[in-house]
């Protein structure tokens, strides 16, 4: 490999890299705004000039290529005083509103403020003025005057939404963005210019003025959207999710996530739909019960059935740990081999970028947890005519609201003897139940998804339920911390009384006599990897934060959808 010296340290570069690239693999920084790994080069904000040997002048490490014994200055005079020239320049303009900007606290700008600029400006003109409220589409707002027409929206949208919205207009210190005319920014990654615009020229319509970023935590999780498993953070003020931005990880989703995503898959974690305690339907209505009552109810219910008149549908949107516990209720604890889940297909949400056509985020991970029928057990198909025929009296559904999917459950359910429902939220699969257990979603457990390409990636509880809390009880604030557990998650009062699916399926065998020794997430995934040969010799360590790859092959059972 070539090598080049960056700061007096002698390191490799790949041919073909330029000198912010191979720094950039060696762990040193070069401040840019406009350059993005992902987007082509631009060389437009100047603020990564350096020094290079036998060069007259300073040159711009994003679009100089690194050459073999090339001699980089980052940090020399020349450089310093031309990184302060360019701080003052793009701050001459700029409105200096970091009190009411969203931006603040996450701004390249402002960071860049304190460590490249002087601090002090000698422009005492009238700044110039632009528009600051601009809606450029459904879900993006554009404030004209904090703009430092670095131009990544608009590369973002030429190349990798592949749909260009958006074009500079004017020159000179009048130069902002707009959309072509008769258009709107309405691609479905529109969202992904608010992370990468370096100031707060872009806002989230969703999220403008909800939280201020120190305000909020952040935990690290998976998109539910489909089966991609976008990597995500999500974040959390009050025990409430305000936004999910994506996490890069670049076998999975790079940079992006789709905007479906960020704003379509958490909002029912908080509405009214939430059920937030066991029910069991008496006199036509169902009402609130306790837990022991509710799992004592559900498996006398269960005993009073033979193995054949039962089914058990796992689901595509429950973590690996929450379908191989319902695997192994259904075979071990039930004794039926009538079991599977339903896969949700939807061909026109699927593009060329990251939207796949599976709109669930765990198909792969059901199968692979096992949720398939046995040799002599039912299929979907199966399970939907026996119940039909009224062979199949009793069904035991997790986390899956069949009916809205596949309407014909409707009246084949509406038949049954005994409908016991897993669910986070009430649906129209829920208002058949007679006995309903209120699930922990995904923002309130921890477990793994297999996404499409295999990757079995970690979700991690960001908001709390009134079980974590329990265990939390009497801890200290010092040692709460260290627990990377934040005050918020512990001290509102919006807690659902509600337990991953797992646990509660643990609950209940020990009640059929059945002792599953399994009180963590961690355990249940340990078990898997005894038993399932796609998981042996990985743990939760391995999965880390950016997941493991399995060796498995996808089903090629027929797919109900
Ligand atoms: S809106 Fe943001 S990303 Fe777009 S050109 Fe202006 S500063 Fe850059
Ligand atoms: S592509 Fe899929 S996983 Fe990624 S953000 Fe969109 S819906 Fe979520």
């Amino acid at each position: 490999m070539p090598n080049l010296t960056i700061d007096n340290k002698q390191l490799e570069f790949k041919q073909g890299q330029t000198i912010i690239e191979a720094a950039r693999d060696h762990g040193i920084e070069i401040p840019h705004f406009c350059w993005h790994p992902e987007l082509s080069v631009s060389g437009n904000c100047r603020i990564c000039l350096v020094e290079v040997e036998k060069m007259p002048k300073l040159v711009i490490a994003c679009s100089t290529l690194a050459s073999e014994g090339m001699v980089v200055y980052t940090k020399s005079e020349k450089v310093i005083a031309a990184q302060n020239a360019v701080m003052e320049f793009l701050l001459i303009n700029h409105p200096l509103d970091c009190p009411i900007c969203d931006e603040a606290g996450e701004c390249k700008l402002q960071d860049y403020a304190y460590k490249y600029s002087v601090g002090e400006s000698r422009f005492v003109e009238e700044k110039v003025h632009k528009d600051k409220r601009v809606a450029l589409g459904p879900r993006v707002m554009f404030d004209g005057e904090r703009c430092i027409s670095c131009s990544r929206c608009i590369r973002f949208c030429d190349e990798i939404a592949k749909d260009p919205e958006l074009t500079f207009v004017k020159r000179g210190d009048r130069v902002t963005i707009v959309t072509y005319p008769g258009e709107e920014m309405n691609n479905p990654y529109s969202m992904n210019t608010i992370d990468i615009c370096p100031v707060g020229a872009l806002t989230s319509r969703d999220f403008r003025f909800k939280a201020r970023v120190w305000d909020m935590s952040s935990t690290n999780s998976i998109c539910v959207g489909c089966s991609r498993g976008c990597n995500t953070e999500i974040w959390v003020r009050n025990n409430e999710i305000l936004r999910l931005t994506p996490r890069y990880n670049e076998e999975v989703n790079s940079y992006w996530m789709c905007d479906h995503g960020r704003l379509n898959t958490f909002k029912y974690v908080h509405e009214d739909t939430r059920i937030d305690a066991p029910q069991i339907r008496k006199d036509g209505q169902l009402v609130a019960i306790g837990w022991d009552e509710a799992i004592n109810e559900t498996a006398g219910k269960l005993k009073s059935f033979n193995r054949e008149q039962i089914a058990v549908i796992g689901s595509p949107y429950a973590t690996c740990e929450d379908n191989y516990l319902v695997t192994k209720f259904a075979k071990s604890v039930l004794g039926t081999g009538n079991l599977d889940f339903i896969h949700h297909i939807d061909p026109s949400f699927a593009d060329a970028i990251l939207r796949t056509e599976d709109i669930t985020p765990n198909s792969l991970g059901a199968e692979v947890a096992g949720v398939q029928p046995s040799k002599t057990g039912l299929d979907i198909k199966g399970i939907l005519n026996s119940i039909k025929e009224k062979k199949i009296k009793a069904l035991y559904l997790i986390e899956d609201d069949i009916i809205s999917s596949f309407p014909e459950f409707e009246n084949a359910i509406a038949g049954l003897e005994l409908l016991i429902v897993h669910s986070g939220n009430h649906n129209k699969s829920t208002a058949f139940a007679d006995i309903l257990f209120p699930a922990a979603t995904f923002a309130e457990k921890n477990g793994t998804f297999i996404n499409i390409s295999g990757m079995v990636q970690r979700i991690r509880p960001a908001i709390s339920v009134h079980e974590t809390d329990r265990a939390l009880d009497g801890m200290s604030m010092s040692r709460l911390d260290k627990f990377g557990t934040k005050w918020d998650r512990w001290a509102s009062g919006k807690r659902m009384d509600s337990k991953p699916t797992w646990k509660i399926l643990v609950s209940l065998s020990k009640v059929f006599g059945s002792k599953f020794k399994l009180s963590m997430a961690e355990e249940v995934f340990a078990e898997m990897t005894t038993s399932i040969d796609a998981f042996k010799g990985i743990n939760y360590d391995d999965i880390g934060e950016l997941g493991v790859k399995i060796k498995t092959e996808f089903s090629n059972k027929e797919k109900v959808s």
